[in-house]
């Protein structure tokens, strides 16, 4: 029998309305089946595993990461695949930091959430869970498993983990993965897209956990108008790494002198300057317009069709791998982990 390890971590997911107050509280687990009688249909041997205290998602840390890929790296012989339940607003961010701490992954790690309670009528919670469980359940008739990647299950779709970004705090679509084509599409069959999955590594039994992520990074988002002071002021946060300019259309800046001349105070600091759209879909294209020549001067680097999700997480990691900048550099241009289109 198919075993699945469940981690819940908190959440809309995990909460039932109480019957007096009509406040959301966290559920306790141990009734699961109770609430979702389906579960026991399914012919798998679920566990599960709480974090003590469920937390809201947007109180996500790096750290909080690590004890994700921690609990997943203690039961990782043991189970066929995993389920994240998880809040929605930073499931993103925890989708792609996984897709790069749990380096040479061959198993299916698949969050999935809801945006209303599991005790609601109406709720995408059900549906969700029962088919984020199938998926991570899947196997090829070879016995190996069918995902073996991060993941994101929402609304009828599966989506890359590091492509994906939420779209809406509202619709029951809430994820849209604008650079990758979704993974699969679960209607009266669960139809995979093979062509796009992760094909298996080679290294089958090299799985390891990388957890020391450094957040030494920031972001700033362009603006007309922004003024030169705003963007100098990260100049003087203490031990900064790297700083992503969130940048016009393909990665454009603009041709006042003044911003050179803070790209370069950056770039004297040996502060690494990423180049990031503001778009939801499309790639960088530094030097295509004269908006972007100041960018490509202080060899800023260029994000491609990353997600700012991918963008920053994958800062975070690179940071904490390599000590060398010319590696980190080397290292960021590269696709790691499906977050990067060539
Ligand atoms: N604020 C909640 C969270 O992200 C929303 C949700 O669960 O969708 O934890």
């Amino acid at each position: 029998m198919r075993s699945i390890l469940l981690i819940y971590t908190g959440g809309t997911i995990g909460m039932i309305q109480d019957e007096e107050t009509g406040l959301l509280k966290p559920f306790d687990f141990d009734y699961l089946s109770n609430e979702i009688p389906e579960l026991k249909k399914l012919d798998y041997q679920i566990t599960t595993i709480c974090f003590d205290t469920p937390i809201d998602s947007s109180d996500m840390q790096p750290e909080t990461w690590g004890k994700i890929a921690k609990i997943i790296e203690n039961n990782y012989a043991q189970n066929d695949g995993f389920v994240i339940l998880h809040g929605s607003d930073t499931m993103a961010y925890t989708a792609s930091a996984l897709s790069f701490m749990l380096e040479r992954l061959s198993k299916p790690v698949i969050l999935t959430g809801s945006q209303l309670p599991i005790g609601i009528i109406r709720t995408d919670a059900k549906e969700n869970l029962l088919t984020a469980i199938e998926i991570a359940a899947a196997k090829h008739p070879d016995n190996s498993p069918v995902i073996k990647e991060v993941a994101v299950y929402f609304e009828y779709h599966l989506y890359r983990g590091n492509r994906t970004t939420k779209i809406s705090a509202q619709q029951f679509d809430a994820f849209a993965s604008p650079n990758y084509p979704p993974l699969a599409e679960a209607g009266v069959h669960i139809d995979y897209a093979f062509e796009y999955l992760k094909p298996l590594n080679e290294n089958f039994n090299s799985f390891n956990v990388f957890y020391n992520l450094k957040n030494t990074v920031a972001s700033i988002k362009l603006y007309p108008g922004i003024r030169k002071e705003n963007i100098e002021c990260l100049l003087s946060v203490p031990h900064l790494q790297a700083v992503v300019f969130e940048t016009f259309g393909s990665g454009n800046g603009f041709t006042a002198p003044w911003f050179l001349e803070v790209l370069k105070k950056f770039e004297n600091q040996n502060i690494l300057i990423v180049n990031k759209t503001q778009c939801l879909s499309g790639k960088v294209e530094q030097g295509k317009y004269a908006t972007s020549s100041y960018f490509t001067k202080v060899n800023a680097l260029s994000a491609g069709d990353m997600t700012f999700e991918a963008t920053i997480t994958k800062l975070m990691y690179l940071l904490g791998k390599y000590s060398s900048v010319s590696k980190v550099r080397e290292q960021f241009l590269m696709n790691i982990s499906g977050e990067l289109s060539s």
